[in-house]
């Protein structure tokens, strides 16, 4: 039977290119959501690719949701937590509302999806995590100190559940995207993203399917020996 994969925020810009390489790869694909019915189901018209409605900083919701997802679908093996966002100010502008939303998003978010499904997988002996952080986790960023203060913690999150999860065959690994084109980043003014694209040896942002194909390696078979690993996907803009 088919692995059952789920990728949260998977509807919209780089997981949607996931939840579509995960697709066409044979994998049964759930793609979660938080409130953007129209472009859900656009998606799902296009590819036939079951959606689920839920706020990944809730913990009962995505502990509702992950159950409703494994009683349609079966158990999930992999799971990509991509869903994120941000609240960009200056430190000194920056309000506690803008820093507690993108913890609970983009960090809090990360424990909510893999913890509910995580004692399946040690059940199983198998599992495929991959989250997906951020150039800006490994580098810091101007007006982003929530952002990248969640980021860099999701790297964390990854290197720790690679030990834990290595003798019962999980691995989990991070993805780390520079700037893609998606709509999280064609939302920066235009003469924002042009300095940023100056600052981008190759040229040019990232496509969505690039950050997916490094995602499809790493929850295959082939990747069985890769584990608390991060790829940075990011034209050279940054090595670490
Ligand atoms: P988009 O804004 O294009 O899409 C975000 C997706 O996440 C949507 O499906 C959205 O649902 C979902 N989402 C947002 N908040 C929640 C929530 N609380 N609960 C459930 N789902 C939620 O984002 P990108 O494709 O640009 O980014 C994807 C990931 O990649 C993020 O983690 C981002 O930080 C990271 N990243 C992106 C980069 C880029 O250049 N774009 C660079 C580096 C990292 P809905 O449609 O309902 O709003």
């Amino acid at each position: 039977m088919a692995r059952t994969a789920l990728v949260t925020g998977g509807t919209r810009g780089i997981g949607a290119a996931i939840s579509k390489a995960l697709k066409e790869q044979g994998y049964q694909v759930a793609a979660t959501y938080a409130g953007n019915d129209e472009k859900a189901k656009a998606f799902t018209d296009e590819t036939g690719i079951q959606t689920y409605k839920w706020n990944v900083g809730n913990y009962e919701e995505s502990k509702a949701g992950l159950e409703k997802v494994e009683s349609e679908l079966g158990p999930i093996d992999i799971v990509v937590a991509n869903a994120g966002i941000t609240r960009d100010a200056p430190f000194h502008k920056m309000k506690p509302e803008q820093w507690n939303e993108v913890i609970e998003t983009n960090l809090t978010g990360v424990f909510n999806t893999i913890h509910p499904i995580w004692p399946g997988m040690r059940e199983r002996g198998f599992g495929r995590i991959v989250v997906i952080s951020s150039i800006n986790g490994q580098k810091g960023q101007f007006a982003q100190v929530n952002y990248a203060a969640t980021k860099a913690g999701d790297l964390g999150i990854v290197k720790s559940l690679a030990q834990e999860g290595a003798s019962k065959g999980i691995t989990a690994n991070a993805v780390c995207p520079g700037y893609i084109a998606t709509e999280m980043v064609m939302a920066v003014p235009e003469k924002v993203r042009d300095a940023i694209v100056g600052q981008i040896p190759t040229g040019r942002l990232g496509e969505p399917e690039e950050i997916a194909r490094c995602v499809s390696f790493l929850v295959s078979d082939d990747a069985a020996f890769i584990n608390g690993s991060t790829i940075s996907a990011n034209g050279g803009q940054f090595f670490v």
